[in-house]
């Protein structure tokens, strides 16, 4: 077979950016981050998450922004499956049926979804969404929503005892431990580390059917906490689509919010995505986690 000049340079330069490290690491996944209502600032926290997931490299961000709490939502209709990832900045009305049904379509055929704090809070009234999430507080959730979950001897607690599912007590530093290292968001980081001053969620509840908790939190009674150690990043599978969430996050009306400058924070949320979407985590793991004793900020969120 006689290969032309213009096909075999072609062939050459395919050859060369192949072999070209980091060549994995190319704008090939596209992220939606969807926001526009909480409790929370989003409007202070959406720009920092896309700030954040940009910053990984892998990932395109658009941005879609709800209608306002009591808004329009009949045209409300984003397009879930263009995307490989949706990432939840969101609390807030309820979306059109037909909306809620492509959600529900997109998971299940093998989309991706990031919960990132109180999202975790959002639509306690809808029984799929609360599978997809695991765990989730607030709303007015209690035992009718699923058992409160932490983690006791080694494994997982189920706990069936009555009362509100989702609290906290007063922000502070506390250290996340991994209980599962082999997990790709987790595999190779620092096995303890310190996160910046945030909420520590505890007595979140849900289904937690095909829950997997790779890192939690002792909730310390001196700052209003159960004396448990609690889910903070943990996985589930819905179908043919994966779920990941970060409990941590907080961000009220401190500019910037610590717990975002949170290298720990920044890299489990860029690995979160990268796993729901795809499975897999293909990014380094950077020289500035944190450790058990040590904090590490990135100021303006991103590697530099
Ligand atoms: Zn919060």
């Amino acid at each position: 077979m006689k290969i032309s000049f213009p096909v075999l340079m072609l062939l050459v330069l395919v050859c060369i950016f192949a072999a070209m490290p980091g060549f994995a690491e190319n704008l090939s996944l596209k992220a939606m981050l969807l926001t526009g209502q909480n409790n929370h600032n989003w409007q202070l926290s959406s720009p920092i998450l896309k700030t954040i997931l940009e910053d990984a490299g892998i990932f395109t961000v658009d941005t879609v922004t709800t209608p306002p709490e009591g808004g329009d939502f009949s045209d409300f209709a984003p397009v879930f499956s263009d995307y490989d990832v949706i990432v939840l900045d969101y609390n807030g009305d309820h979306w059109p049926d037909a909306t809620r049904a492509a959600f529900l379509d997109y998971v299940r055929s093998g989309g991706g979804v990031v919960i990132y704090h109180a999202a975790d809070n959002a639509f306690p009234d809808w029984p799929a969404f609360n599978e997809i999430i695991g765990l989730g507080g607030w709303g007015n959730r209690t035992e009718a929503h699923g058992p409160y979950v932490y983690w006791e001897d080694g494994k997982l607690t189920r706990d069936m005892t009555p009362g509100p599912g989702g609290a906290h007590g007063r922000a502070h530093q506390f250290v996340i431990d991994h209980r599962d290292t082999e997990h790709p968001i987790t595999r190779g980081l620092p096995e303890a580390w310190l996160h910046e001053e945030d909420e520590l969620y505890h007595h979140l509840r849900g289904p937690a059917k095909n829950l997997s908790v790779l890192a939690t939190a002792w909730s310390d009674p001196e700052t209003g906490g159960t004396g448990n150690h609690e889910p903070i990043l943990f996985t589930v599978a819905y179908g043919k689509g994966r779920m990941f969430q970060t409990a941590l996050g907080h961000a009220g009306n401190e500019n910037p919010p610590p717990a975002l400058q949170c290298t720990g924070f920044i890299v489990t949320l860029q690995r979160g995505a990268e796993w729901a979407a795809t499975g897999q985590v293909t990014q380094e793991v950077p020289e500035d986690f944190p450790t058990k004793d040590s904090l590490s900020l990135r100021p303006d969120f991103t590697r530099k």
